[in-house]
Order: structure tokens, then sequence, then C-alpha cells
């Protein structure tokens, strides 16, 4: 049985990733941190086939005392601070978690895969919000990084240091430079799913309005599901290699909010949006859209969900929650 340690396993990613290295017939760790999470009661009863190991990606012995008793095949680091603006906030914590954690993860690796003698593949989860202000459009593994937040600069490190090691000490490292991903599973903090969530409870009469931000931005969204079979093929390659891994296509938020509210079969959204600084970001990734051909043409992945898609499962999940909740 193969063994997978996954680092963010209580976020929208690693629930994907359990799920599907399960299906596959892995044995699956998860790393939990805090004491007393409450996540840890939430996933222990969502995914009972998960074993829970404490760690924290800003304590190094913890890492390499995790992967000793998981002895893994692949670990997946997908735990990071993994919300753009809050890295405004919390540029520090971001920077030490987010990228530095990458780093800790490696130097484990190479202690634990050393002494054990087990050549652990590793994939880390890179960002398109890299390219920030982008270069080049569409943006490929090529395209040079100009970050925009404190969240993207912490990304670069992450990717960095990953090629490095995997230069350096020949470790089978991976990148995924992964365009924005969806989902029901999203958190309420990112665009998408304030959206249809928002939008859910408007329909049913218990949300008047949504506070929102820039609706100019264009993003190149994904669904989750289709993301994290990516981040398994590019383990199971000869060798280690980075890949985009988009959709191609791109939209605005004011085209998932005019989707969203037609889902719903709401009128107008205009009504319903209203726009505060409070969710504008000190400096916006305007556009982003990926050239996900070398992942196409060397994985065989290609996404299965499309836009609109992805935006009918999002509001279709979230009016149904919304209304059990009434229900209850
Ligand atoms: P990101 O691409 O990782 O930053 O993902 P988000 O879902 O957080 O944001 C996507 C885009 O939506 C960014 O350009 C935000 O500025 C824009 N946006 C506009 N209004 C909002 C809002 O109310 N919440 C969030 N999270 N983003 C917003």
């Amino acid at each position: 049985m193969p063994r997978a340690f996954i680092t963010g396993i209580t976020g929208q990613d690693g629930q994907h990733l359990a799920e599907f290295l399960h299906g596959k017939g892995y044995q699956v760790f998860g790393m939990i941190k805090g004491q007393n999470n409450p996540r840890a009661i939430q996933l222990a009863e969502e995914f009972p086939y998960v074993e829970l190991i404490p760690g924290d990606l800003a304590d190094l012995t913890s890492l390499v005392s995790a992967l000793e008793y998981a002895q893994p095949d692949e670990v997946y680091n997908l735990g990071a601070i993994s919300f753009v603006a809050i890295s405004f906030n919390q540029a520090e914590l971001t920077s030490n978690i987010t990228g530095l954690g990458v780093l800790r993860m490696l130097e484990a690796i190479r202690m634990v895969g050393g002494v054990q003698n087990n050549p652990i593949r590793f994939y880390q989860a890179s960002s398109s919000e890299m390219f920030g202000q982008v270069r080049q459009t569409p943006q490929t593994e090529l395209t040079p990084f100009h970050p925009r937040s404190p969240y993207g600069c912490a990304k670069v490190f992450g990717h960095n240091i990953t090629v490095n090691y995997r230069e350096s000490y020949g470790i089978y490292a991976c990148s995924g430079i992964l365009f924005n991903h969806e989902g029901p599973r999203r958190g309420l903090e990112f665009v998408t799913r304030k959206v249809s969530n928002a939008v859910a409870r408007i329909k049913l009469g218990v949300q008047q309005e949504i506070v929102m931000g820039n609706l100019d931005a264009k993003r190149d969204w994904g669904y989750a599901g289709d993301y994290v079979r990516a981040m398994w093929m590019m383990l199971q390659q000869d060798s280690p290699d980075d890949y985009v891994i988009s959709t191609g296509e791109t939209h605005s938020i004011e085209e998932f909010l005019t989707r969203a509210f037609d889902e719903a079969g709401l009128p107008d959204w205009h009504q319903f949006v209203r726009q505060d600084p409070r969710f504008f970001r000190p400096a916006e990734v305007d556009l982003l859209i990926g050239d996900s051909s070398k992942a196409r043409k060397n994985l065989g992945w290609t996404p299965e969900v499309d836009f609109p898609s992805l935006v009918t499962m999002m509001v279709q999940h979230d009016l149904a929650i919304e209304t059990a909740k009434l229900r209850k």
C-alpha cells in the first residue's frame, strides 16, 4: 500500500487529495497543527481513513517526527497561510509558514529520506499568484515572476527552494503552479465561495447584500477536484518537473457574479452588490490566464469541469446547505 503524507489536510485541496488518494488505495496521513484543533474533529468524522499526525510547518523537529512516523512514499505540501488579503496584514507569519515552511519540509525529507534510504517524492503547491503583475499572457512555466502580495512573494520562495533542492540534492521534487481552483469546499473568504454562498442566502431571504472589492480582476478558475489529480500525476513520472495547471480561460469577478445570480434565478446582481474599500488590496493581480500545454502533453492531464459547471456546482451546493440550515 503506497503511503502519502499531506500538509494542509483541513483545507479544500487537502480534503480533495485525501479522497482521491484513498480511492487509489493509498494509506493517507494528514498533518494537523495546534492544540485541540476543532477542524481535527470534523476531519476525523468526514475522513475516517486519514490518520492525523501532529505537526507544524513552523517547527522542523515536528516535521521530522511526522515523516519518521508516516514513512511516506509521497509528501504533498499544501499547508500555507493561503489567503492573499490576510497576507498583507500578517506578512511575517505568511513568509514563515508559506515560504520557510517549504524549506523546513524539504530539510525534513532530506533527513528522514536519507536515514531510511527511502526516496520520498515531494509535491509543492505553488501558485499563479507568483506571476502577479503578469509579464506575459498566457502564463507558462517560463514566465518570469512578479508577485503582488506577501503571499505571492512567499510562494516564489517556496517554488525556488523546491527547484533548488531538486537540483542540489537530487530530491524528486515537483512544483505545481496551480491557477485558482475552487469548489464547494472553498473557504468562505475566497471570492467565488463568498459569492456562491451569498447568492444562496439572498435567494432564501436570509441575507440582503454582498459587500465586495474589485470586480474587474480576471482569474483562470478551475475545479479543485480536477487539480488534485494533476498533483498526483506529477509524482508518478520518471523524473520530477514543474507544471502549470490551469483551464486556459479567464473570467472577471463580474462574470462570476452574473452567472451565480442567474443560476439561482435572481434578478440583476447590481442591486445586491456594494463595493467597499475594505475589500480592495494594496496591490492587485489584474489578470491571470494559464497555458497548461506542458501538463496536458507530458502528464495527459485535462480539466473536466468548465467555468459554467463550476458556478452551477457551487451555487447549487450552497443552496442545498443553506436550505438545510433553515429547516433545522
Ligand atoms: P486570489 O486570486 O488568491 O486572491 O483569490 P480570491 O478569491 O481571494 O480573490 C480573487 C479576486 O477577487 C482578487 O482580485 C480580489 O481582489 C477580488 N475580489 C473582489 N472582491 C472580493 C472579496 O470580497 N473577497 C475576495 N476574497 N476577493 C475579492
